[in-house]
């Protein structure tokens, strides 16, 4: 069972991931948990405040030091050994790899910035490792902790049920081959004949040198990391 704790102010914003679909039946299952916590439960004061004005003036407003110290505290005593991840710009980029390292570990707690993001002393004293999205910048952490939560999860033994992320795309350096559905014809576009011919190591064949062909049209960098 492997478990998140959220620290974040759009709490709410989780139940896109934990009511529906393959991580909502891995929760179901008991092969994760989500545990989102209100990052004002922490604030000390009536208006629920946990920003303030940056120090040295400027735009936007800081996520103070305490209420996010005091939140992991509250989080590590249940879980002391939880590896602290701070959704950011600045991180390192979240890739397949990556999240196949985190799907090993027992207990991510991932914070969520908001305006400026969080004072440097969190980042400096507080976090073990900064993960982005990508170079460029969203408004909060929550999108980056859902992505994040649903590729670690994928790769959680049991959370895809019968169906396997082995042929997805990045899972052995390629992208995945193409899939096709009922109808055979439409629109006069064929669905492949091999997939049709019910011969298994055909398909396996042509299937492995489609993604082949994907993976040099779509992205030839990865062909040329992987020396394929
Ligand atoms: N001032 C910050 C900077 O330029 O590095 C950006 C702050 S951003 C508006 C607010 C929050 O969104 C950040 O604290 C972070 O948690 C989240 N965020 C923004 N871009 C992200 C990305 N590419 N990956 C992960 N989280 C991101």
């Amino acid at each position: 069972m492997m478990h998140f704790d959220v620290i974040t102010l759009f709490p709410e914003m989780f139940s896109a991931i934990q009511e529906e679909g393959v991580l909502a039946r891995g929760i179901k299952k008991s092969l994760l948990s989500i545990n989102t916590w209100q990052l004002r439960d922490f604030s000390d004061n009536k208006y629920r405040n946990i920003d303030d004005a940056p120090y040295g003036g400027g735009a936007g407003m800081v996520m103070q030091v305490k209420p996010i110290r005091d939140c992991i505290a509250k989080i590590k005593q249940t879980t002391p050994d939880a590896t602290v991840i701070y959704l950011s710009p600045q991180g390192e980029k979240l890739n397949h790899q990556l999240a196949v390292e985190l799907s090993r570990f027992e207990s991510l707690i991932l914070l969520c910035g908001r305006y400026e993001g969080v004072d440097e002393r969190v980042i400096e004293h507080d976090v073990d490792r900064e993960i982005s999205l990508g170079d460029y910048v969203i408004s909060g952490g929550e999108l980056g902790a859902m992505v994040l939560i649903d590729a670690v999860s994928r790769q959680i033994s049991g959370v895809l049920g019968n169906q396997d992320s082995l042929s997805d795309s990045f899972a052995n350096g390629l992208l995945d081959y193409p899939h096709y559905t009922r109808p055979k014809v439409i629109d006069g576009q064929r669905v492949p004949e091999v997939l049709l011919s019910g011969h298994q190591a055909k398909i396996d064949a042509w299937r492995a040198s489609q993604a082949q062909k994907n993976t040099h049209k779509k992205r030839p960098d990865l062909i040329q990391h992987n020396n394929y």
